[in-house]
């Protein structure tokens, strides 16, 4: 397997630490508002990336975190007049759902900064002790980059041309520094924001800080890799690597993977030119599973650009593979064989020329949009050669075939079935029925029947009332 690393901007053969194993981190949201599909890029697309590594059989470690605590944060918070732990609480809430809308899988671990914090400390006072951070005036603690004799080499920016590119830009509060290049391990606290205290002034953590401890307190001092948008190659990924490597004394991240940014109507989204979509915005317009899979109709470090006549282009592609795989499925009953014909057996290899092509478009530092059209060959194959004359066995190999490329691709190829309010209304009244006749056991079933179907129940004084979880 070949992976485009950032770190050497060259594609490199995949060698784990551990043989079988990957461990991977990937920046995740600063919680303080729905996500945007901006934001969806990276989980979709290293979503994809972990799934492929499990399909080749490694076991794999993904760790995500969550951003906590951070100005956006507690500027939500002053505005609503709640404190930075519920806006923070709320979000990672409806992050999660909409996550799950998009099929991509939970995270074996999601740490949060604030729950962090005694690493962070710990790990700030060993860049001290080694000589690689110090305290100002203020009690603030910076990083000192001319420490680290490899600042840079992420970026592949020199620090001479940094040092010089910072000098002009004051920042209020960071007139302490050393060098205009280094960068705030930890800061004192302003009034009403949220602060832990700490051996040099009350206060909270830069941002970078936290990933470089969830990374080590989660899969160890080396991992496999490391992950996010592009933008966040500088400062970000830089700093966490002179935080990690000026600390453990080891090299942090083999490989270094970036995801291209999503772009709307080939502008940068920003609120202020009205292009801006939230996850949920476009589940409300659209099944988020023609999100997914336009995401995966290009190659993930390509810029994306989103429109309504792609978005209309994915809906029609992934329509055909479930269309396929619905032919499939009211063949099944139809046919019958266990033994292949020999016509079947050609039509066999030339599927397994697809999965070939399809497993060497992931190789190569995961072509989604390659993969992704040897699936619909694969569906043209199936389309075309496969009916009631079929045996069972070729129908069955079919359909397995298409699912398994999909799962990877965390595409769901059974279409959702549609909840009709009807029906709901119907199996309400048929629970009220049964608590009428004390047989709560029947009520309680039901109830859990509409659960699995995504139906929440509420007793209220006026009734049951229901709505979509
Ligand atoms: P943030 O909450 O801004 O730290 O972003 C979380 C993740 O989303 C990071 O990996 C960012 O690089 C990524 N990201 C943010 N905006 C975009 C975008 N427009 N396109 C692709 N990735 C993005
Ligand atoms: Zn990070």
């Amino acid at each position: 397997m070949k992976i485009f690393n950032t770190l050497s901007r060259t594609k490199e053969e995949f060698v784990p630490l551990t043989p079988g194993h990957v461990k991977m981190y990937v920046c995740g949201p600063t919680v303080y508002n729905f996500i945007h599909i901006g934001n969806a890029r990276p989980m979709i697309v290293f979503d994809t990336v972990r799934r492929y590594f499990e399909y080749k059989g490694y076991q794999v470690e993904f760790v995500s975190n969550f951003t906590d605590v951070d100005d956006k944060i507690i500027k939500k918070a002053i505005e609503e007049g709640v404190d930075a732990d519920t806006i923070s609480q709320r979000y990672i809430a409806e992050c999660k759902k909409d996550m799950e809308s998009m099929n991509v899988k939970p995270a074996t671990v999601h740490p949060q900064a604030t729950q962090e914090i005694c690493g962070m400390l710990e790990m700030i006072q060993t860049l001290i002790d080694k000589g690689h951070a110090y305290v100002g005036k203020s009690g603030t603690v910076y990083f000192r980059t001319g420490s680290f004799k490899d600042y840079g080499k992420l970026s592949h920016k020199n620090l001479d041309e940094l040092q010089s590119g910072f000098r002009e830009i004051k920042v209020t509060g960071e007139e302490d520094k050393e060098d205009p290049s280094d960068f705030v391990l930890w800061k004192p606290k302003k009034d009403g924001e949220p602060y832990w205290e700490s051996p040099w002034c009350d206060g909270r953590p830069g941002w970078h800080i936290e990933c470089s401890v969830m990374s080590k307190k989660y899969l160890g001092e080396q991992i496999d890799i490391h992950a996010g948008g592009e933008d966040l190659i500088f400062p970000h990924h830089e700093n966490e690597i002179a935080q990690s490597e000026a600390a453990n004394g080891k090299p942090f991240a083999a490989y270094w993977m970036h995801n291209g940014f999503l772009n709307i109507d080939n502008k940068k989204m920003s609120k202020s030119l009205g292009n801006f979509f939230t996850v949920r915005e476009i589940g409300e317009k659209y099944d988020l599973q023609v999100l997914r899979f336009f995401m995966l109709s290009a190659h993930y470090r390509s810029p994306l650009n989103f429109s309504a006549d792609l978005m209309e282009a994915s809906k029609n592609g992934l329509e055909r593979i479930l269309t396929a795989m619905e032919r499939l499925t009211g063949l099944e009953g139809k046919v019958s064989g266990a033994e292949l014909t020999a016509e079947e057996n050609a039509n066999v290899a030339a599927a397994k020329e697809l999965v070939a092509k399809y497993e060497a478009a992931m190789d190569d530092d995961f072509n989604t949009a390659d993969a992704v059209s040897a699936v619909f060959e694969l569906v043209k194959l199936s389309n075309s050669t496969a009916g009631e004359e079929s045996t069972r066995a070729y129908v069955d190999y079919l359909k397995e075939t298409i699912a398994r490329l999909c799962d990877v691709l965390g595409i769901l190829t059974e279409r959702k079935k549609e909840v009709l309010d009807s029906q709901v209304e119907e199996m309400i009244a048929a629970r009220q029925q049964a608590r009428k006749e004390k047989n709560f056991a029947l009520a309680d079933q039901i109830r859990q029947q509409l659960l699995d179907m995504g139906i929440v129940l509420e007793d209220t004084r006026e009734g049951v009332k229901w709505k979509k979880a």
